[in-house]
This record gives structure tokens, C-alpha cells and sequence, in this order.
């Protein structure tokens, strides 16, 4: 298995040659917040739409309750963990993946 370090925590990872930057699965725990310090949390529900994806962009309150969602309008969305640049997008096989900038 080739592996990488994940690009937040530095822990190593698989690594799928797609997505050389992808930060592991605890980092993507992490609260995340966007350039505007909102609390942001991301989903991909591709089994409503197969084609074309829904990449949604989810705003949260301070305890962690959705209070807005934008679908469909983002192809990425920039954010940060721990002061750090990242991006979310669709993946290309569903989910979605959180990579460093
Ligand atoms: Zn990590």
C-alpha cells in the first residue's frame, strides 16, 4: 500500500493518487470553519442525484445544528481547521474529500 502523510495532522495514510492531498479521517472530524468564521460541514448525496452529484455546503450554530444549507452552487468550498487552508469538494466516486491548498 503507498501511503502519505495526511496534510493537517501529519499521519500516515493511504494514498489515492487522485487526491495526493487529502488530509485522514480524524482531521476530517475537526471543526471547520470558513473565511467568513462560520462553522461549515459538507455532504455529497449522489444516490439523488447519480448524474451530476449534490455537492452541499452546510452552515452550523454554535451546537453544531445545521442552520443553513446551499446545494449545487459550489464545485469547492475553502475552508480552515486549526487555522489551516483547505478545500472540500466532491469526490469523484461519491463523498467528499477535504484536500490542503
Ligand atoms: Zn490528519
Amino acid at each position: 500500500m503507498k501511503t502519505h502523510n495526511c496534510t493537517c495532522c501529519g499521519k500516515e495514510i493511504e494514498l489515492y493518487e487522485r487526491y495526493p492531498n487529502r488530509i485522514c479521517s480524524d482531521c476530517y472530524e475537526l471543526p471547520k470553519y470558513d473565511l467568513e468564521g462560520r462553522r461549515v460541514e459538507f455532504s455529497n448525496d449522489s444516490e439523488l442525484e447519480p448524474l451530476f452529484g449534490s455537492f452541499a455546503v452546510h452552515f452550523l450554530d454554535e451546537k453544531d445544528e445545521i442552520v443553513e444549507t446551499i446545494m449545487d452552487k459550489y464545485k469547492e468550498y475553502q475552508f480552515t481547521i486549526n487555522n489551516r487552508l483547505f478545500r472540500a469538494k466532491e469526490a469523484r466516486f461519491g463523498g467528499v474529500v477535504i484536500e490542503s491548498i
